[in-house]
């Protein structure tokens, strides 16, 4: 088991899916957990209660903001300081999505893809870093996707933003290692949550074909190297873009 005692975890939206398997990984392995989320307040509640069930000595605490807005995470990072004292770990989770074609999608859809996935993560990086070098400590985990890799025909905003995550770990990785402090993105790929749960079972077919597992991922997969990434035991691993894909 790793061991984050002392060490306070700030997910971001974590009333839900995968950032909710995530804080309640942290809070198994004894992190102090702040779930933020923007509008599913019962969801984050529920994520408590499940950090609690996973170990009931778990400090929790839930913080709204919408990411993309940068008033809102200048807060949430105020009152996480006040709160615990320190931040020790971002994991830059929320994500939306809104598919279409090129040829139909909406400029507002592309922005606001944009806005929350990528501008929201630079939001959170740019108060998390400035914490954490005066910390002399941190980890930054941002969740890209298979997608900002390899792209996927319904999703030129969501790539876009996903590609743009990677650009933003590996810049800011050279920017902080010599601080101590780690920059590093997953790329899940089919992960089960409500995200997947739109497709149509015949687009989750032809998915299942190109997975050589041949099964999606659960979320708590992805927090499994999320936790890692986070971990002493990672201390020489920056930049790095870890697939969490079942070998897609
Ligand atoms: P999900 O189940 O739809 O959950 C998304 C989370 O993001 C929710 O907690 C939601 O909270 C939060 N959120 C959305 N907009 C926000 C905002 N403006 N400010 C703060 N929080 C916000 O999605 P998921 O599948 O768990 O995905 C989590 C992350 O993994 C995303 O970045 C996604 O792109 C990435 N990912 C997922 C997959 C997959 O197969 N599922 C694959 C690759 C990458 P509220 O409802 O409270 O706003």
């Amino acid at each position: 088991m790793l061991d984050f005692k002392n060490r306070t975890a700030l997910i971001t939206g974590a009333s839900a899916g995968i950032g909710r398997a995530i804080a309640v990984k942290f809070a198994e392995n004894n992190a102090n957990v702040i779930i933020n989320y923007s509008g599913n307040e019962d969801g984050a509640k529920e994520t408590e209660r499940l950090c609690k069930e996973a170990n009931q000595n778990a400090r929790t605490f839930i913080l709204k903001a919408d990411v993309s807005n940068m008033e809102d995470v200048d807060r949430m990072f105020s009152e996480a300081l006040k709160l615990t004292g320190e931040i020790d770990i971002l994991v830059n989770n929320a994500g939306i999505t809104r598919d279409n074609l090129l040829l139909m999608m909406k400029p507002e859809d592309f922005d606001r893809v944009l806005e929350v996935n990528l501008y929201g993560t630079f939001n959170c990086m740019k108060k998390a870093s400035k914490i954490m070098l005066k910390q002399k400590y941190g980890r930054i985990i941002s969740m890209s996707s298979i997608v900002g890799v390899e792209g996927n025909p319904g999703q030129v905003n969501y790539a876009a933003s996903k590609a743009g995550i990677i650009g933003m770990t590996k810049s800011l990785a050279k920017e902080l290692a010599k601080k101590n402090i780690t920059v590093n993105a997953i790329a899940p790929g089919m992960i089960e949550t409500d995200m997947t749960g739109k497709l149509t079972d015949t687009q989750k077919s032809e998915i299942l074909k190109e997975i050589p597992f041949g099964r999606m991922g659960r979320p708590e997969e992805v927090a499994n190297a999320v936790v890692f990434l986070a971990s002493e035991e990672a201390s020489y691993i920056t930049g790095q873009v870890l697939g969490v894909d079942g070998g897609m």
